[in-house]
């Protein structure tokens, strides 16, 4: 019997509250949206199309309604990834919602574009995932971003935080494939992981079968240091591993299954704990039939 499978008579007296909610199975991970604000405009990002067409708003989350909600979910929760579509740093209270996070006993974690060096975010950050497609000056893909302002930054971040586990994330296509050797080198030099995405869209030229060769054989080469996956299998594939036992609410509040946000409605961010227990449960039943 595993120490989560335990009934609570068996546990110690000592125990806190948080400690023995750790004990019981958990949301794997929890993606909030801190802000649909950005400072970049990246031509292959579908944020300004949504904004323009008004299906999201503009803005930042409620601190308290994150609050409130996170509370109930003490001891609940592996992971609360702040991301969404905007800039995390750009949102003002983003160390307090971190600090939220650490309290119901959750690592955390944000997915950033690298512009902006804050030490009162990375300071309570478990990890980190900044994007960089490229780190040539004239790389303009990412519009009003500087690839090396960002490269700065990153090396000023694992300077400041040796022990930060730091992933690069590259969107690759036909622009910027004959990069990723540089990016991997790079990544080496920062002690950081590289995780390689295809583009949603085909605002670049996609990659071709001999650039998907190339990029599996490197996964091959580096495993562990290198990944590769294909969000468009995400979006399409509500199934999808990555997805399983995860929740997604936006700055409006509206809660759904990750990279679904707009399709799969599942309630309101006050009633996450009852969202939350509901997929655990289906979780734990999915996991028990396989076991049978
Ligand atoms: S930095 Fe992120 S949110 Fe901002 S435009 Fe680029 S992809 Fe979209």
């Amino acid at each position: 019997m595993s120490k989560q499978e335990m009934p609570p008579e068996t546990e110690s007296a000592t125990q806190s509250g948080l400690e023995k909610r750790e004990m019981l199975p958990k949301l794997r991970l929890l993606q909030i949206e801190p802000t649909t604000r950005c400072n970049l405009d990246c031509i292959y990002c579908a944020r300004r199309r949504l904004l323009e067409g008004g299906e999201i708003e503009k803005g930042d989350i409620s601190t308290e309604r994150v609050l409130v909600a996170l509370n109930k979910l003490s001891g609940r929760v592996e992971t609360v990834l702040y991301q969404g579509w905007g800039e995390p740093m750009l949102c003002r209270d983003l160390p307090e919602l971190l600090e939220m996070a650490h309290e119901i006993g959750a690592k955390t974690t944000i997915v950033t574009n690298g512009t902006v060096f804050r030490p009162e975010v990375f300071d309570r950050c478990d990890s980190i995932t900044i994007s960089i497609d490229s780190l040539r000056p004239e790389y303009n893909t990412r519009k009003g971003s500087n690839p090396i302002k960002i490269k700065e930054n990153i090396i000023k971040i694992r300077e400041n935080y040796p022990d930060l586990p730091i992933s690069l994330s590259m969107v690759v296509s036909q622009e910027n494939i004959d990069d990723l050797e540089q990016i991997i080198n790079f990544a080496k030099q920062v002690r950081a992981r590289v995780r390689l995405l295809s583009q949603i869209g085909e605002a670049l030229p996609p990659i071709n079968e001999a650039d998907i060769k190339k990029i599996e054989s490197l996964v091959a080469l580096y495993p562990g240091f290198v990944e590769w996956s294909r969000p468009e299998e995400l979006h399409t594939n509500k199934e999808h591993p990555q997805l399983k036992n995860s929740l997604y609410v936006d700055i409006g509040g509206q809660v759904s299954i990750p990279y679904h946000e707009t399709s799969v409605r599942l309630g309101r961010i006050e009633e996450l704990d009852k969202i939350t227990d509901q997929l655990i449960k289906k979780d734990e039943e999915a996991k028990l039939a396989g076991n049978l």
